[in-house]
């Protein structure tokens, strides 16, 4: 089964490329300790944190995965070791804003919802059940898996 986390509110960036990965991470840059140790008991979601007085909170000391070092780089280095996760099986499946895994939608569906020359130049979209962008292949997706490979120091 997928592994489900939820980041504290000083790793926004780390969760945001770990949904990148495709990975779930929940993530409230707002919500206070006590909330999040609680929805991540309620859903089951390991915490990742950097915070070392969330963690003695007492449903936070069995779930939890104290990230290491300040830079995302090195944090999602960790993180994608620790948990054996391959960054490029799942590479832009989760939506970025809201986290939903994406949906396949049909060529014709999108034609009034994307620019006209992403229409005419690309033949698979996907889109938020959440939200409802529609995403697609784009040259920033081959800049996301370039960095990635950076950090991993892997061939994309
Ligand atoms: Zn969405």
């Amino acid at each position: 089964m997928e592994r489900k986390f939820i980041a504290d509110t000083m790793l926004g960036k780390l969760a945001r490329w770990l949904r990148i990965i495709g990975c779930d991470v929940e993530y409230y840059p707002d919500m206070d300790d006590a909330e999040l140790v609680e929805r991540a008991a309620r859903e089951g979601r390991l915490i990742l944190t950097r915070d070392t007085l969330l963690i003695r909170r007492r449903k936070a000391r069995g779930n939890h995965f104290f990230v290491e070092g300040d830079h995302f780089r090195d944090q999602l280095r960790q993180v994608l070791k620790a948990f054996a996760i391959d960054p490029f099986e799942r590479f832009l499946t989760r939506c970025l804003e809201c986290n939903e895994p994406l949906l396949g939608i049909e060529k014709a569906a999108v034609r009034e919802r994307v620019p006209p020359y992403v229409f005419a130049s690309r033949e698979t979209f996907r889109t938020c059940p959440s939200c409802d962008r529609i995403y697609w292949g784009a040259t920033h997706r081959v800049g996301m898996a370039e960095e990635i490979a950076r950090i991993l120091d892997v061939k994309p």
